[in-house]
């Protein structure tokens, strides 16, 4: 049974190693160095990729069996904000924190959950295909590790993300496209006592244009929200300018491409009624993923979730991952909850038995995945 070869204590040993390392978006090179060292233990090959601001570290392994595909394994390794001065506490089955930092288990529940697999997999002599592991930087603070990552160190065109929250089994087949846009509405400064005629405006221009864009959810797979405003210098100035930052998600891209240009048209049209003058960028952060619930890559996981004595859930997620980016790239990437709970806040916390229930759920993937064949 694969599931004793797992290895609980090592996997909680592991946790509570990695968690007690700091690693903030562009700062893992603490963390980096020991997961290298680790991955050079298991047997991989290990090279470090770097961009301006950190690094990615990738790691290869061949495998036993002979015609099978490469699978890709994946986690970030930076946190949403600092750990330092964690306390850690362990009871009833739970890990957490004093509540004073948030714990990481986003996302080095997946990083522990990955190593435990490959251990297992390395003692055991397991015969499984080739193995990538790819750790990235800065994911956090926009997918950056992600995005500047050079694709053409990797083979394989499937991935496994471990890097969703809740119970394990939930698997993310569907994210959205995510665009930011900022607003700048320029009015005409003027004294609001002495010659307020003289003055356009553009907080009350801005307050018209706002009034009338779509906001909230615009249809059961697209949002859209307008996040921040700021404009004006003092009660007696009629105030010259207005900037306003949003955002819009859809898990179709003609949709998001459509909502985009007629917000845009309509807000060039009020500024023109409000004879105010409207600058506006737009960025895309990523570009979406849909993966059919009857893949074959999806209907392989299933079955290795089964197996693994967790119940698969498909899931429509409303934000994103370096999944989006992998899959833009051509790769076949779902994202496989580690069991972490509560992530990016300081209720972060994680069951044991989930951690045990990970491992073994990619253990099982890995297996089927030898056989699996496409096209
Ligand atoms: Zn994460």
């Amino acid at each position: 049974m694969l599931r004793d070869s797992i290895n609980t204590d090592r996997l909680i040993n592991n946790f509570l190693e990695l968690i007690n390392i700091d690693s903030m978006s562009f700062q893992e090179q603490g963390i980096g160095e020991v997961l290298a060292g680790k991955l050079i233990g298991l047997g991989f090959s290990v090279s470090i990729q770097s961009y301006g601001d950190s690094f990615n570290l990738v790691g290869y392994k061949k495998g036993k069996a002979t015609g099978a595909m490469p699978l890709m394994l994946s986690s970030h390794m930076d946190t949403v904000e600092s750990t330092g001065g964690i306390r850690v506490i362990r009871e009833n089955g739970v890990i957490k924190t004093d509540g004073k930092t948030v714990l990481g288990a986003d996302d080095k529940s997946g990083i522990v959950e990955i190593l435990e697999t490959l251990r297992v997999i390395e003692d055991m002599g397991l015969s499984v295909g080739d193995i990538e592991v790819l750790f990235t930087s800065a994911e956090e603070r926009g997918l950056h590790g992600a995005k500047n990552f050079d694709y053409s160190l990797l083979q394989s065109k499937h991935a496994l993300v471990l890097d969703s929250s809740g119970s394990v089994g939930r698997v993310v087949v569907s994210a959205p496209t995510h665009d930011a846009y900022t607003m700048r509405i320029s009015g005409r400064s003027a004294h609001a006592g002495i010659e307020p005629e003289k003055g356009i405006n553009a907080i009350t221009a801005a307050a018209k244009i706002i009034s009338e864009l779509p906001d909230g959810r615009i249809d059961p797979v697209t949002t859209a929200n307008i996040g921040t405003i700021w404009g004006g210098s003092a009660t007696n100035v009629v105030p010259r300018e207005v900037v306003i930052e949003g955002e819009m998600r859809s898990h179709t891209l003609e949709t998001i491409e459509r909502l985009k240009e007629s917000m845009f048209e309509m807000a060039i049209k009020l500024a023109r009624k409000h004879q105010v003058k409207i600058h506006i960028e737009d960025k895309r952060h990523y570009v979406g993923f849909k993966i059919a619930d009857d893949d074959p890559f999806v209907r392989l996981i299933d079955v290795a979730l089964h197996k693994s004595g967790t119940f698969p859930e498909h899931l429509v997620y409303g934000g994103g991952s370096d999944a989006n980016v992998f899959n833009e790239r051509g790769i076949k990437a779902l994202v496989l909850s580690t069991g972490m709970q509560q992530p990016h806040t300081t209720e972060e916390h994680i069951y044991i038995n989930d951690l045990t229930s990970g491992a073994l759920a990619i253990l099982e993937t890995i297996v089927a995945f030898r056989d699996f064949r496409v096209g």
